[in-house]
């Protein structure tokens, strides 16, 4: 944990937090001594989460069946956030979805659904903080992207597209927010293992198991979600202040 992060308890809100990634983020910035929001569709999993890291001494609160591409549970959930736990100067915009599909059969519905949550949901939520951000004089944004950005993928068009999306919005937003204090960071993760990865393994979708992919990483493992949140505790953190506007791959070498 920092000095600062010691001596003044901030509020983090972490979308997607009841499974994968999210999960692991909510854990290391609750161990880190930030007060955790778990904001999820799911709302069994994002109590279990925070119930989690409740019985491991932190404090957390769950805020479930909140669908972040819905601009107004988006700032529902937000109030409810500063009044149970203080406003939030941290946001993960993890909450993601993912499709596989023929570039020719990617209908207007599917992409429109993918769009609204990886693009506008890290919008919606985006624009619910920064107020309080710019109040407090301080802020970390981390949005969780995809290495799909940056290598391609395919059949995924609908997906990457959000994702390459999420890190021009990162590297604009960067610019904007820097003078207020407010660092703009993404981590685009690739070939961790999660329930997200392990559904389209089940599906044959990856072209290969999660093993052979593993075989063919640099570091010969997949990525864990605890990889993830050890990149993202330490943008979050004090010592990072001077890194904004950045794509931080974690990805075990897959791309470099
Ligand atoms: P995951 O295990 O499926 O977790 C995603 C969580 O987000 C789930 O709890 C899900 O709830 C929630 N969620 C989905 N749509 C939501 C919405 N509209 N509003 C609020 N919450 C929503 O996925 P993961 O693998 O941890 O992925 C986390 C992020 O990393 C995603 O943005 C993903 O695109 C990105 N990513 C992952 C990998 C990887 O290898 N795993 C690689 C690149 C990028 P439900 O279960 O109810 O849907």
């Amino acid at each position: 944990m920092s000095e600062q992060n010691a001596s003044a308890r901030r509020t983090a809100i972490v979308t997607g937090g009841g499974s994968g990634i999210g999960r692991a983020i909510v854990h290391r910035l609750a161990e880190d001594g930030f007060a955790t929001a778990v904001l999820d569709l799911d709302a069994g999993a994002a109590e279990r989460v925070a119930g989690e890291a409740r019985d491991k001494g932190h404090e957390a609160s769950a805020f479930g069946g909140v669908d972040v591409s819905d601009r107004a549970a988006v700032e529902g959930a937000v109030r409810r956030v500063r009044d149970t736990l203080g406003a939030a100067t941290v946001l993960v915009n993890n909450a993601g979805l993912t499709g596989f599909k023929k570039f020719l059969h990617i209908t207007d519905e599917v992409w429109d659904r993918i769009m609204a949550v990886n693009l506008n949901g890290p919008f919606y939520c985006t624009q619910a903080v920064v107020p309080d951000m710019v109040e407090a004089g301080w802020g970390r944004i981390v949005n969780i992207s995809s290495s799909s950005a940056q290598s391609g993928q395919q059949f995924m068009t609908h997906y990457v597209a959000s994702k390459a999306g999420l890190v021009g919005f990162t590297k604009a937003l960067a610019l904007e927010l820097g003078p207020d204090g407010i660092t703009v960071n993404t981590i685009p993760p690739g070939f961790v293992d999660t329930p997200m990865l392990r559904a389209s393994e089940e599906k044959g979708l990856l072209g290969g198991t999660v093993g052979q992919h593993a075989d063919r990483t640099p570091v010969r493992r997949p990525g864990r979600p605890e990889d993830i949140a050890a990149a993202c505790g330490f943008l979050v953190s004090e010592d990072a202040g001077y890194i904004t506007g950045q794509v931080i791959g974690v990805n075990g070498g897959r791309n470099t």
